[in-house]
């Protein structure tokens, strides 16, 4: 038997079960650890002995941000300082930047779970993986590098950018999968075609962290590097960093770590549980973690349950992809739309390319405008580049019930950047 990461669970009741003993431990953790929580926990009139099952998690209080964001620099800190090994931050500006402190025994967990990411994805020890991501206190590219030695293939700690560098690692290393943000594999991608170097290349698969890869990038991505399997990684600084589930080879969903954590999906307003398969915020729970634990935490990000079992067979169970966040959601002419939706209406449309922007406006009437602007497949006629146009506004119509002016741009004339690409230019005086 080859060496495995994934849990030894087999039922879905002993996975309740280690959920269970890991609040429980949480729990308790957290009320003895940190003076913050016990304040919290109090003021909820909850005590740890409260929590003798699952349901009980209802009547714990949440976490958000701002209890972050207070106890800066060092919040919600539940272990003396003498057990913390490493910090990581989230960016932003003074006051709205988290840290997030770790101790060897979260820093053991990470690596773990990590490993089980590139078993989920399908790797063997003889794969040899570029890790093309950023290292530091912003950025987590060391989790992708002490994953894959945990693991025990071969890690090419490459870091972001210097496509140059990138190209002749692929070249002489034959390096089989590539760790990247999205935007950065398309670059990469069109440099390889540029280049004329595809056949000399190996890489398999792609697996893109920080920034959620749109369909149309993918598919891109895909055809010009020949791929066999690209995968999100999903995760937060909060929750350790990226490495916190990765969809399997048969890609119907993200397998989450359910045995590191419990995640909740409730409607953002009313903070109650949505009905299963429906969108919702993720809210997650720590079962394991020392150094910062999280109770009921409000992650912001919205999907929702895949509800039935995975064709792998996995016992772990499924979230779909992130749709968005409840703060980035546009509110346009009463409707609202997650830039997630857009991205899907266009990659089911055949010619187009793979970025685009969502522009609004404010009209002279006192109207909200919205115009898309997509780029076009390359060689594209004038006349299909009409009917091309009013397929794209007739779907939006039709799926987001919205109307939008479109605007098709030449292949490539959109910026692409090595981080994240910003798609939506909101113009609107909302003063
Ligand atoms: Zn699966």
């Amino acid at each position: 038997m080859p060496r495995t990461f994934m849990p030894e669970i087999k039922t879905n009741e002993e996975l309740k079960q280690v959920q269970l003993e890991g609040l429980k431990w949480t729990v308790n953790h957290a009320y003895a650890g940190s003076t913050a929580y016990r304040k919290k926990l109090d003021e909820a009139g909850v005590k740890p002995g409260d929590i003798l099952s699952l349901d009980d998690l209802r009547k714990l209080p949440f976490t958000t941000s701002s209890d972050l964001q207070e106890g800066y620099p060092f919040p919600l800190l539940s272990v003396p300082f003498d057990q913390v090994v490493r910090i990581h931050a989230s960016s932003g500006t003074t006051g709205k930047r988290k840290v997030l402190c770790y101790t060897e025994k979260d820093i053991d967990d990470w690596t773990h779970f990590f490993a089980r990411c590139y078993e989920m994805a399908g790797l063997i020890p003889e794969d040899r993986v570029q890790i093309a991501v950023g290292y530091g206190v912003w950025t987590a590219g060391i989790s992708f590098q002490m994953g894959c030695e945990a693991f025990g293939a071969m890690a090419v700690p490459a870091g972001p950018g210097n496509m140059d560098m990138q190209c002749q690692f692929l070249i002489d290393f034959q390096s089989t999968v590539m760790c990247c943000t999205a935007s950065m594999g398309l670059l990469l991608a069109e440099e390889v075609n540029r280049r004329g170097i595809r056949d000399r290349i190996n890489l398999k698969k792609m697996i893109f962290g920080s920034e959620r890869s749109s369909d149309a990038m993918r598919k891109r991505i895909g055809e010009l590097l020949g791929l066999e399997h690209m995968f999100d990684i999903p995760g937060m600084t909060e929750l350790y960093g990226p490495g916190t589930g990765l969809d399997c080879t048969f890609h119907q969903g993200i397998h989450y770590w359910a045995d590191y954590y419990i995640l909740e999906i409730l409607d953002p307003d009313t903070l109650e549980p949505v009905p299963e398969g429906r969108t919702g915020e993720m809210v997650v729970t720590t079962l394991k973690k020392e150094g910062v634990p999280l109770i009921r935490y409000r992650t912001r990000d919205l999907t929702r349950m895949i509800p039935g079992e995975c064709p792998c067979g996995s016992i772990l169970p499924r979230h779909d992809r992130i749709l968005g966040r409840s703060d980035d959601m546009i509110i346009f002419r009463a409707v609202n739309i997650y830039p997630g939706q857009v991205d899907h209406v266009l990659s089911g449309i055949e010619g187009i390319g793979s970025e685009y922007q969502i522009v609004l406006e404010r009209g002279e009437d006192g109207r909200d405008y919205m115009m898309l602007r997509v780029e076009q497949e390359q060689g594209i006629d004038r006349e299909s580049a009409r009917a091309l146009s009013s397929t794209i506004a007739g779907e939006i119509k039709k799926q987001i019930m919205v109307s939008a002016r479109v605007e098709l741009v030449e292949y490539g004339s959109l910026p692409r950047s090595e981080r994240k690409s910003r798609r939506v230019f909101d113009n609107r005086d909302n003063s």
